[in-house]
């Protein structure tokens, strides 16, 4: 099975998941590097945070904009309940949060 980049790549899942790992870790590297403890979803500080994806992997492969399963830039520090209401589809729970509205903007309106 394999996934298109709005480039026309395609790419394989072994390839999309090592792309992911490597996103991630760029992206706890520099949050851990610009000292932020909280959730960026709701403010909450935590010591147990872990990073969500604000669009999920299977919506950028279904719509074959691949490439921002594994753009930092879609990726947020969140706490568990803010990470379980993520991962439910609650996309409009953190709709507060202006960074994550205006990257869903910004995903909505690229064109593959
Ligand atoms: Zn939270």
């Amino acid at each position: 099975m394999s996934f298109k980049t709005s480039q026309g790549e395609r790419l394989t899942k072994k390839q999309i998941d090592a792309l992911i790992r490597r996103c991630k870790e760029e992206f706890l590297r520099d949050k851990e590097y610009a000292e932020i403890n909280y959730c960026e979803a709701c403010g909450t500080p935590s010591a147990k945070l872990s990073c969500s994806h604000i669009i999920s992997v299977n919506k950028c492969q279904n719509d074959g904009k691949t490439e921002f399963a594994y753009d930092t830039d879609n990726l947020q520090l969140e706490c568990i309940p803010c990470h379980l209401e993520t991962e439910s589809g609650t996309i409009d729970h953190h709709a507060n949060s202006r960074y994550k509205k205006e990257f869903i903007e910004r995903y909505n309106n690229f064109e593959v």
